[in-house]
């Protein structure tokens, strides 16, 4: 049985990781060429990928694992995100009815936070990981009645926060935009290129990474699995699915995941003065609405903004400039006219309740895919949870602690309820976009 389909393999991005560009150039990793076996193979070395690889070389140290990634580490998708690595559940998942699930689930945001955080202490790797906090703020109705469950479920659940109106809001961030917010100190800022590359470059001896070799197909060998890229293969018993989204042209179940499009831009670095109008001190601050802009400042004293989501799809790059620039300048008119230094899209897999893909899926075929968008973390969780799963030593109940992923329809259904909630929501989130 062949699992490939027509469906995109892995992701094609229209501009380069802005993060990357910050950096200096990484080593080069060679592709897989030839036929090779494996104990296991891992398609994907994002968050996800690099946590299975960890854990499963940590508790089998005699495996030999071989890790597959479409893209270079930092360029891909695990380099292209905001940077902000959440110790607790995020808060569109809070509910104070709810608290001994969300208890537990903070229990392994935090586990994998810290696991994260000592690797980066203990291998030197320089990423500016540093325990900001974060704000949540909004501006209109909708937002700030999420703001309030949030603030609600925080005070429930004993975690640490602070309330602000709009002047303590305005002193922090430099911009009156929002009516109200407040801070919690459970969240890191990341540089997300560096991390992911000092993460890969770590690895244990024992685990390959091969480079730029996307996986196009997989199929039944025997007793194995046939893994196959552009220019090689890979013979196994096991497959881990650690590609997000382009799991589903390997065989995981598209009826429950489906690939967004989100956005972000990196304005040139700020003056000293407009950067100490701006708040000074690095923070980053989440969106109450769901179609809410991310703001963050980076250690280049530069504004990076985060909005606007596509299906399936990378947006026009030139639109969505456009559209950031115009959520910059509400936020902070003096910035009219400074213009973005870099803009990229990224993808996240969704599902629609929010619930990962988690699981052996086919005799030795695992899949742990869909973090909505709050991968860092989560992914380093589910791909550690995975690894000891497929080990015989399970870390916990990860379906009754996340969830089951809900059913969603087909084509083109899927993709015109999408528009339509997108539709909806935008009305709602209008203020907060
Ligand atoms: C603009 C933006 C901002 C975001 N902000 C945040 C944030 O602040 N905090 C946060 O936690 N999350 C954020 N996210 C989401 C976060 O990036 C993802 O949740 C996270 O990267 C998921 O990790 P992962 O390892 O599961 O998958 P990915 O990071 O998507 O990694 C999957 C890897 O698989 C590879 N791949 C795909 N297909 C194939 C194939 N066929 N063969 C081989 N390799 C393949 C890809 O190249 C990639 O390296 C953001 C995302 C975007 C786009």
């Amino acid at each position: 049985m062949s699992l490939s389909s027509t469906r995109p393999h892995f992701p094609a991005h229209r501009r380069p990781c802005g993060w990357q560009a910050l950096l200096s150039p990484a080593a080069d990793r060679p592709a897989l060429h030839g036929d090779q076996t494996a104990d296991v193979v891992i398609v994907g070395a994002g968050y996800t990928g690099v946590a299975v690889a960890q854990t499963y070389h940590a508790l089998a140290p005699q495996s030999r694992i071989v890790m597959l990634d479409a893209e270079t580490a930092g360029e891909g998708s695990p380099g292209r995100n905001s940077g902000f690595m959440l110790e607790i559940a995020l808060a569109g998942d809070a509910s104070t009815g709810e608290l001994e699930r969300m208890s537990a689930l903070n229990a392994l945001s935090r586990r994998a936070m810290a696991s994260l955080k000592s690797q980066v202490d203990a291998n030197g790797i320089d990423c500016q990981l540093q325990r900001t906090g974060t704000y949540r703020a909004a501006r209109g109705a909708e937002g700030r009645a999420s703001l309030s469950r949030y603030r609600e479920f925080l005070a429930a659940a004993g975690l640490e926060f602070q309330a602000l109106d709009r002047r303590g809001l305005a002193s922090a961030l430099g911009t009156d935009y929002y009516a109200e917010g407040l801070y919690s100190p459970d969240c890191y800022l990341v540089q997300p290129a560096a991390l992911i590359r000092g993460l890969v470059s770590t690895l244990p001896q024992g685990v390959e990474l091969y480079e730029r070799s996307p996986v196009v197909g997989l199929s039944r060998d025997g007793d194995a699995w046939r893994v196959v890229t552009p220019e090689g293969t890979v013979r196994a018993r096991r497959v881990v699915l650690a590609n997000n989204a382009f799991s589903r042209s390997l065989g995981a179940d598209r009826s429950r995941l489906t690939a967004i499009y989100t956005y972000a831009a990196l304005t040139p670095p700020l003056t000293p003065e407009i950067s100490a109008a701006v708040g000074g001190a690095p923070w980053g601050l989440l969106p109450t609405h769901r179609l809410g802009c991310t703001l963050r400042t980076t250690a280049d004293s530069r504004l990076m903004i985060r909005a606007q989501y596509s299906y399936e799809r990378e947006r026009n790059n030139d639109e969505v400039a456009a559209d950031l620039a115009a959520s910059l300048v509400a936020r902070y008119p003096s910035l009219d006219g400074i213009g973005f230094d870099k803009v990229w899209g990224g993808t996240t897999g969704l599902t629609h309740n929010g619930a990962p893909l988690w699981g052996e899926i086919e005799d030795g075929l695992f899949v742990s895919a869909g973090c909505n968008g709050g991968g860092i973390v989560k992914g380093t969780a589910l791909g550690d949870a995975l690894a000891r799963q497929m080990l015989g030593h399970p870390l916990a109940d990860i379906p009754a602690l996340f969830g089951k992923p809900s059913w969603m329809p087909p084509e083109p259904i899927r993709r015109l309820g999408f528009e339509a909630i997108r539709r909806v929501e935008q009305r709602k989130g209008r203020d907060e976009a």
